[in-house]
């Protein structure tokens, strides 16, 4: 039996979107730049999976900007608005943040700027009263994600996002982990940006985009054709668009019932290994992305912990757990406080919509057994 664990790295390409990709594959290959039939058909499907993409966030299809990813997306959102706002000041990102947004914050500090980390609580929050506590009326720009990719945290956004409205300044939210569960509507919120990626919720890789609110000041960071309305330069893909826009039209028909029986498995999995001692959950349950469990586990090492479930058939991962070259453990989980004498047996399971209670068990009864192993020989 094998059972894949790990679908906050990446789900399987849904069958209809690839059908729906396999068009733009083979016979529909022209440029949807040209002016010819062929080539304005392509342009068409592009239309339209922007405007279902829109439809599903509650925007318009003109502020929707396909990108190479959610890497791309959330690059384009911090250093394109902070670049374009005229005025050098602070910018705030969450303690959480996923390295598309804090390494691009980090490159703004070479270009004068300030960037602050708002901590997070002891279960990964970032609180409107945190960020209150650093924000200034000189912040450009609050970057806080939806969700977190290591523990699945779901952050209170509506009220952080009115906490930076408040202060002038641009709120951007990375909701690559979020977009498969929550209910996103952006026309019922302030925010300015967001970012999605189509490889998380059953769509091709190498697509994303960014919504971007109309009015909202934002510079390209790549530079070429007019492609995406001046803004993203490069010929457009559109397979992957047309990929990425049916896993949103299977997402607006199936999310309910793919979070109830995630949520139903992960909780599942959490019965099956309550009775093993020595384990934290830094995923409760009520508060993160159905399907997400991060466990830190006294008396095991991640790696070994990993390649034996990876043995037994078990995908899992340490999420961004562990640097391999470091070999240190996960910033999320030391900024949340998760002890040192369980924080170096970390290990992420993340379910999806084609997970069974039988994968649930699986992966229980096998990491148990795996821990009993490994604590024999340490
Ligand atoms: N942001 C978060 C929270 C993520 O989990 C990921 C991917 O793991 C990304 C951004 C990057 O998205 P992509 O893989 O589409 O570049």
């Amino acid at each position: 039996m094998g059972v894949y664990a790990d679908h906050a790295a990446t789900t399987p390409l849904d069958p209809a979107a690839l059908d729906a990709m396999i068009p733009f594959l083979s016979g529909n290959y022209h440029n949807p730049s040209s002016l010819y039939a062929k080539g304005r058909a392509v342009r068409n499907a592009i239309e339209e999976a922007r405007a279902l993409i829109a439809g599903y966030l509650g925007c318009d299809s003109g502020e929707i900007y396909f990108t190479s990813g959610g890497t791309e997306a959330a690059n384009l959102a911090v250093l394109g608005a902070v670049r374009s706002a005229g005025r050098k000041g602070r910018v705030l990102i969450g303690a959480t943040e996923h390295y598309a947004v804090g390494k691009a914050a980090a490159a703004l500090v070479k270009e004068g700027f300030s960037v602050v980390t708002v901590p997070c609580d002891g279960l990964g929050r970032i609180t409107p009263e945190a960020l209150a506590r650093n924000i200034t009326d000189d912040t450009v720009l609050v970057s806080i994600m939806w969700a977190n990719n290591e523990t699945g945290m779901i952050q209170p956004i509506g009220e952080l996002c009115r906490v930076a409205r408040r202060h002038g300044a641009i709120f951007h939210t990375d909701a690559v982990q979020a977009l498969g569960s929550q209910r996103i509507r952006v026309d019922e919120s302030g925010i300015d940006l967001l970012s999605i990626s189509s490889h998380k919720i059953y769509g091709p890789k190498g697509c994303g985009a960014l919504f971007i609110r109309r009015g909202t000041p934002i510079a390209p960071i790549i530079y070429g054709g007019s492609q995406e309305k001046h803004i993203r330069a490069g010929t457009e893909n559109p397979a992957a668009v047309a990929g990425f826009g049916k896993a949103v039209e299977l997402l607006s028909a199936e999310r309910e019932s793919r979070v109830k029986s995630q949520r139903l498995i992960a909780r599942r999995f959490m019965e099956k290994i309550a009775g093993t001692p020595g384990i934290l959950c830094n995923s409760p349950q009520d508060l993160v992305v159905p399907g997400f469990i991060s466990l830190s586990i006294a008396g095991v090492e991640s790696e070994p912990l990993l390649l034996l479930l990876g043995a037994s058939g078990i995908d899992a991962s340490m999420g961004a757990a562990c640097n391999a070259e470091t070999i240190e453990p996960s910033f999320v989980l030391r900024a949340m406080g998760v002890p040192k004498s369980h924080i170096h047996g970390s290990v992420r399971f993340s379910f999806g919509k084609d997970n069974t209670f039988e994968d649930a068990d699986f992966a229980a009864d096998t990491l148990t057994a795996v821990i009993r192993r490994l604590r024999k020989l340490n």
